[in-house]
């Protein structure tokens, strides 16, 4: 499938179904890409950025050849190839970005929500646990439990 660099703008307006159409200078780079496709309907990437998790439109154009819209980046009397846009769909990236921590007790990755919100694993949660109720409680100290009591 062919993939095409786009500008974040244009392609937030495609998505939008406001820019309805797509053009590439009638270059022989484009050519030898387009050129055997004109008048025919492709399946085809927009993609803003070069990596595997840049946002991505898979759309499905029809080839043509002509002067564009000088709203959505054509200079007036210039021609271009034009991708048509006929459909669109987005495609969600391979990759993506989760939240993690290390365990405050044994280094170890965590990426459970839970446990990134506990700071601890699940066996070290009981372990830290158990280890704080058989600790002393310090008579000094004032505990939530006693906040909570002295408050009602
Ligand atoms: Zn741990």
């Amino acid at each position: 499938m062919l993939t095409f660099p786009i500008k974040h703008e244009w392609l937030d307006l495609i998505e939008r179904g406001i820019k309805k159409e797509e053009y590439r200078a009638d270059t022989p780079y484009y050519e030898s890409r387009l050129g055997p496709y004109l008048g025919q309907e492709i399946e085809c990437a927009l993609r803003n950025g070069y990596s595997a998790t840049s946002p991505t439109l898979k759309v499905k154009v029809r080839v043509e050849k002509g002067t564009g819209n000088p709203d959505w980046g054509a200079e007036p009397g210039v021609t271009y190839f034009k991708l048509v846009i006929l459909e669109m769909r987005r495609i969600e990236p391979e990759t993506f970005i989760i939240k993690a921590r290390r365990c405050k007790r044994c280094g170890g990755l965590l990426t459970s929500k839970q446990a990134v919100e506990d700071g601890y694993g699940h066996v070290c949660k009981m372990k830290e646990k158990a280890e704080q109720a058989a600790a002393t409680p310090d008579p000094n100290q004032l505990t939530l439990f006693d906040v909570f009591e002295s408050e009602e």
